[in-house]
Order: C-alpha cells, then sequence, then structure tokens
C-alpha cells in the first residue's frame, strides 16, 4: 500500500532534540518532485537511504587543537587549563577534562605559572597580556586560519580602515579579533544590520568576517553593505574557511533529495548551526541539529525514505557512526557518501608545544587526519 507522507513529515508538531528549522514550509524550487510525494514510507519494500556529506567533521585546526592538548596532558601531565571549550563540542570538551583539562573561562581561574592552552577560536592581545602577567605557559591552539584574519584586522587597522567584522557578537572568535583593535572594528551580525553600521570615512572602509558563517548570508550582508559604501573593499582572501565552504556545499547537495537532514554538533558549535540552516535553504523538508545520535526523535523519521547526515567542523567521527548505527535500526541501513571535495590539509603543532616536545625527544608529526580523529576521542 502507497501512503502519501508529505504531511507526517513536517516536524513543527514533534518534539525537538536540538535546534531544527525544519517544518518551515517547502523551500524546494518549483518543478522538482518531492521524493516523499511519490513514495511510500510505510510498505517494508520501499528504499530508504542514508545520504552521507564529505567532507564532514574535524577540520585541520580543530585536529590540531585537540591533539595539542592531548600532547600536552601526555607529556606534561595532569592538569592542563584551557581557556574556553578547545573546540565547541561537547563529547570532545567531556572526553579531555575525564583525562584532566580543567576548562575555565578566564586566564584568572588558572594558577599562577600554571599552563594553559587557549583554543582554536583564538584570543585577543588582552588575553596574552592577561596570561602574561600571571607568568602562565601558554600553548596557543588559535587556527592558522583564524590567525590570518586578526594579522588582515591589524593591517587595515593601522592602515586607519573602518573595519566591518561580519560575525555573531559574543562568539569568541568575533571577541578575539575585535580585540585586535576594537577602535576600529565594529561587529555586524546580520544583513539586517547594516543600516544601523556608522563609519567614520566611507570611501575608507573593508569588511572581514568570522569563518564559521554562512556563505551566502554573508554574501548577502557584504552586498547590502556595498549598497551604503560602494568602494568597500574586501578582504584579500577567503576569511570562511575551506572547511566551513566544503561542509556547506556538501550539504547543498545532498539536501535537496533528503526528507531529513541531521547535522551532528553542538549547539555553540557555529558551523554546524549554519548546516542546519543551509541544508533547510537548499531544500531539506527539515533539519535538526543533534549532539548525539541518543538525541535522534525516532518521530523525525516516520515516513521519511532519505535522510541526510553531516557533521561540523568540532564534530570526531565516533559520534556519526552512532548516528549511522541508530538510523541502520530504523531502517536505513544503507548508506551512499555524497563527496564535493577532498581535503587533506594539516596544520604543525602549536610552536611553543612543538619545541618543547622536541627538547624532550617525542616525535611532533601531526598523524594524518581521518585516521587520527577516530583514534583521538574514544567514547567516554
Ligand atoms: S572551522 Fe576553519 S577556522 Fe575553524 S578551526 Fe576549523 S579550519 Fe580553523
Amino acid at each position: 500500500m502507497l501512503l502519501s507522507c508529505v504531511r507526517g513529515l513536517h516536524p513543527t508538531s514533534l518534539s525537538r532534540a536540538g535546534d531544527t528549522v525544519g517544518g518551515q514550509g517547502d523551500r524546494r524550487p518549483r518543478g522538482l518532485p518531492r521524493l516523499a510525494d511519490v513514495t511510500t514510507s510505510t510498505s517494508p519494500s520501499v528504499r530508504k537511504r542514508v545520504l552521507l556529506a564529505a567532507p564532514r567533521g574535524y577540520c585541520a585546526g580543530v585536529d590540531r587543537a585537540v591533539i595539542a592538548v592531548e600532547k600536552a596532558l601526555d607529556h606534561y601531565g595532569a592538569p592542563i587549563y584551557v581557556r574556553k571549550e578547545i573546540v565547541h563540542n561537547k563529547y570532545v570538551v567531556e572526553t579531555l577534562a575525564s583525562r584532566g583539562a580543567i576548562f575555565v573561562d578566564e586566564t584568572d581561574e588558572v594558577p599562577e605559572g600554571a599552563r594553559v592552552v587557549f583554543s582554536a577560536h583564538g584570543v585577543s592581545p588582552a588575553v596574552h597580556a592577561a596570561a602574561e602577567a600571571r607568568s602562565l605557559q601558554t600553548i596557543d591552539a588559535t587556527c592558522p586560519l583564524v590567525t590570518k584574519v586578526h594579522k588582515e584586522a591589524v593591517r587595515f587597522a593601522s592602515d586607519d580602515f573602518d573595519i566591518l567584522l561580519i560575525g555573531h557578537t559574543g562568539h569568541e572568535e568575533v571577541e578575539g579579533t575585535q580585540g585586535e583593535a576594537p577602535e576600529h572594528i565594529q561587529v555586524v551580525n546580520s544583513p539586517d544590520d547594516v543600516d544601523d553600521v556608522v563609519v567614520r570615512d566611507p570611501d575608507k572602509v573593508v569588511w572581514i568576517s568570522q569563518t564559521t558563517l554562512s556563505v551566502d548570508e554573508t554574501m548577502e550582508t557584504v552586498r547590502r553593505l556595498r549598497e551604503r559604501f560602494p568602494t568597500l573593499q574586501d578582504p584579500p582572501s577567503d576569511d570562511i574557511c575551506y572547511a566551513t565552504q566544503n561542509r556547506q556545499v556538501a550539504v547543498k547537495k545532498l539536501a535537496p533529495e533528503c526528507d531529513v537532514v541531521i547535522t551532528v554538533g553542538s549547539a555553540n558549535s557555529s558551523n554546524s548551526v549554519r548546516l542546519v540552516e543551509v541544508a533547510l535553504d537548499a531544500g531539506a523538508r527539515s533539519s535538526y541539529r543533534v549532539d548525539r545520535a541518543a538525541e535522534i526523535d525516532p518521530a523525525w523519521l516516520v515516513g521519511a525514505t532519505t535522510v541526510g547526515v553531516t557533521s561540523g567542523a568540532s564534530v570526531p567521527e565516533i559520534l556519526v557512526r552512532d548516528v549511522l548505527d541508530m538510523l541502520a535500526e530504523h531502517g536505513f541501513g544503507e548508506v551512499e557518501e555524497v563527496r564535493t571535495a577532498t581535503e587533506d590539509l594539516m596544520f604543525s603543532l602549536p610552536r611553543e608545544l612543538a619545541s618543547d616536545l622536541k627538547r624532550m625527544g617525542v616525535n611532533v608529526s601531526t598523524p594524518r587526519r581521518g585516521t587520527r580523529r577516530d583514534l583521538s576521542i574514544q567514547p567516554l
């Protein structure tokens, strides 16, 4: 018996385990059929499948930051203090904490002279100064692609530009970048903020951005800014990083075929939350974020035939595997990978750590991504 499941899929009335932007109506381009319009949800003969985005999960900056804390624990011993979450993933933070990492909000919570790791999101010069004042031994795990944006900010500030930092107020990365030149930088959260921007000289304005934004929304913000400031300068190269862009491209490709897209990632992970939104905008009929498989509500799968799965740049692959196992238990055992790019970027360990390890005679090469991400974080 064929049953239409169009209505059954809309999750507006379903409980939420994570953020969802599903159930807001069909944004699919005209002419494209919905899978669920023409297939059944309940017949056992219906082909149920998972489209698995690639690239997904750990990026080079996250890999490096997590390995830095692990190596610090291994070679200096616990406790190792970490300012803020080393990366925005609950599971990673809990796992490192179970090994002896102590996560603090500010450097004044770290005992004088102790060792502290700065997170992948970067810190302002004021934080470096505060750490120095307490004689802390710092390991700076700021992603090199965030450092690149800091350097842009410093350069444009020294040329006396007004710098419009597109990003989310309160996000650690934005606080760190803004702290490089607070008198020159103002944060623009979204296209809706553009009308409120006030600059000293409309002909001397540049935009830069947080690394983990939606590419499409950022370009819309830039378009509106340029309407107001026609000579607005672009940053010298993309600030939205390769990992953020690649994960968005992959989820865009699979979303139009999906009844449900599940993004694995934490609520405070900017790039994970963006994936939830991008999936819906690209045509997924519903889109959810979960920290782990146990948060998936089986009701989301009722009537679905194709489920998309992706994960944010701070998510270890083991959490995705758990999601795939859970989906297989619900009949979605067939998994097709949808790959739109191959990534092989790796960053060397933070300088301070690498030179200490070299002195100790430890091999400082970072293992290849894809194997390391599976091995470094094991289930609690
Ligand atoms: S998401 Fe991009 S900027 Fe952030 S840590 Fe990963 S590679 Fe670096």
